[in-house]
């Protein structure tokens, strides 16, 4: 019981273990038991061919099984399909449109749509399922025009008809059913698996593959929806722009990898010392900008809160334990004055405290 609702799961979820050739099993294994119900409701109402027949049918499968090992999924699938037919046709000559093997037919169209959507020889293009749906209406009509002009075979007494008109309708319904759950199942599965993609390709495309602080681009979208808070709702920030001092000398003496060390050790001093509605970004190089929640005045306190933790922060990196220092120039958000005017205040300030020694916070 325990396996079951395991291989249940499985199958719901897309498992990997339910490929198609698992999945084929599993639906040839249902079409082993159809017919050997046939079997048996042949052979107790004395239409012996159509018993020897099914009792073949049941050995064919295996052979279509086969096909599908073989990657023959194409042909499998055709050959069921008029065996479906084939089944409803013998089965009306000999027992009659009123026991109903017909309806297998109708729900075969369940199935092709499920197939031809699913299976990767298909490519997914409605004309196949078109054609397979067309075939089984054909299968159909071709019954029913036959029970019009054809007296069956074996008279069976009218028990036996309802009886297994019943059980087929029944098949009939539980097929549809199935096969209309594990369509719903695929498409679920596929669109979780390009959700997750969706989301995946949405993250790298916002940040920096080095240091996984957000990148330009984002700050840009950030900056942009800072802006219209500000203007809307009066809700002021600030701005931190942030470069290593001396940076080259790390990558000429130590090596760029050494550097890079270096850049990943102090985007994590960043992404620490903020709090969750501060944002922070690679704007450049080894340039940073900060947006934080509050006014020059905090906004300058965190600059001086991160460059006392960058000048304390002893970074390992081949063997070598390396210091490094930062400037900072801070501005902070008016409204009226344009982004690229305050990212432009802050970076004259930056550049106003590497004129004046560096390893500074330049507020006005
Ligand atoms: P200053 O104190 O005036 O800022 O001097 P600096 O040496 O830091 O500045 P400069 O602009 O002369 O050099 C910046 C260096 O940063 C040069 C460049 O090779 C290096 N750099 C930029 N991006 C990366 C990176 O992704 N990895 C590494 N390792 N180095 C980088
Ligand atoms: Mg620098
Ligand atoms: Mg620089």
């Amino acid at each position: 019981m325990g396996n079951l609702k395991h291989y249940y799961q499985a199958l719901k979820n897309g498992d990997v273990f339910f490929d198609e050739y698992r999945k084929s099993a599993l639906i040839l294994a249902s079409v082993t038991v159809l017919h050997a119900v046939f079997l048996i409701f042949f052979a107790l109402t004395g239409v012996k061919l159509m018993a020897v027949y099914n009792f073949i049918i049941i050995f064919a499968y295996q052979g279509i099984l086969l096909l599908i090992k073989q990657k023959k999924t194409y042909l499998a699938y055709i050959l069921t399909c008029i065996e479906v037919v084939l089944h409803g046709i013998l089965a009306t000559l000999f027992v009659g449109f009123g026991s109903g093997f017909q309806v297998y037919c109708v729900a075969m169209i369940a199935v092709s749509c499920y197939i031809t959507f699913t299976w990767e020889c298909f490519k997914r293009g409605t004309g196949e399922t078109v054609a397979f749906s067309l075939f089984s209406v054909f299968g159909y009509f071709v019954c029913y025009i036959l029970s019009k002009y054809w007296t069956p075979l074996v008279a069976l007494n009218e028990t036996m008809e309802t009886i297994m008109y019943v059980i087929n309708a029944l098949f009939m319904f539980l097929i549809i059913f199935c096969f209309m759950m594990l369509l719903f199942w695929d498409i679920n599965h596929r669109s979780d698996k390009l959700m997750a993609k969706n989301n995946q390709l949405d993250e790298m495309s916002k940040k920096d593959p080095l240091t996984k602080l957000y990148n330009r681009r984002y700050m840009n979208y950030e900056l942009n929806r800072r802006m219209s808070y500000l203007l809307g709702e009066g809700k002021i920030f600030g701005l931190i722009m942030a470069d290593i001092d001396n940076f080259k000398s790390v990558n000429d003496t130590y090596g760029h990898e050494a550097g890079d060390d270096v850049l990943v050790a102090v985007a994590n001093e960043f992404t620490n010392a903020l709090r969750g509605d501060d944002c922070v970004c690679r704007w450049g190089g080894e340039e940073f900008l900060v947006i934080i929640n509050g006014n020059h005045q905090v906004t300058s306190d965190v600059a001086e809160r991160i460059r006392k933790r960058i000048e304390a922060l002893t970074i390992d990196t081949n063997g070598h334990q390396l210091k490094v220092t930062m400037t900072f120039g801070v501005s902070e958000s008016i409204p009226g004055l344009k982004i690229e005017k305050l990212i432009q205040i802050a970076d004259e300030r930056l550049y106003k405290g590497k004129q004046s020694g560096k390893n500074c916070v330049v507020k006005e």
